[in-house]
């Protein structure tokens, strides 16, 4: 079976070989459709994986014990734009530059197709304006 996700690689992990890995150890194909560094270092990849739903599981549960983030694709963020008070915090912490405060109006800007639902700008909200779908 196939399952696509996107994985979030804490600094410390962020140059190891898990493609390699997941293919040796888990007999699991990974096909990167998007990879990228961000410059606080947190690395992003979108990969769609291949293999025995067992062995995908085991692999799943290896890349979350050594703390990647792992997101299944079909998660969306939602920004619930009546709580937002555009402060500005989560776009500080999005590697993607998905969320972003207009430069005219100082609102909050989310480009929902650079969004790769790594979850890390919702502890930030102070009003709890973002969430996921799932
Ligand atoms: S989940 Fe939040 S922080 Fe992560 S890419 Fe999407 S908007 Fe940015
Ligand atoms: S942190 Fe919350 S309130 Fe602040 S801009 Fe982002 S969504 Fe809006």
């Amino acid at each position: 079976m196939k399952k696509r996700v996107t994985l979030t690689f804490p600094k410390r992990t962020v140059h190891m070989p898990v493609t390699y890995r997941l293919a040796k150890d888990f007999n699991v194909a990974a096909n990167i459709i998007r990879a990228q560094v961000a410059p606080n270092q947190i690395g992003t990849l979108v990969i769609e994986l291949s293999g025995d739903i067992d062995e995908l599981d085991a692999a799943l549960e290896w890349m979350r014990s050594l703390d990647i983030n792992v997101s299944l694709i079909g998660r969306e963020i939602l920004i619930d734009e009546e709580c937002c008070v555009d402060c500005g915090l989560c776009t500080g912490v999005c590697p993607t530059q998905a969320l972003t405060l207009d430069p005219q109006t100082f609102k909050l800007n989310f480009i929902r197709s650079r969004c790769i639902v790594c979850e890390q700008c919702i502890p930030t909200c102070p009003v709890q304006a973002i969430s996921t779908n799932l």
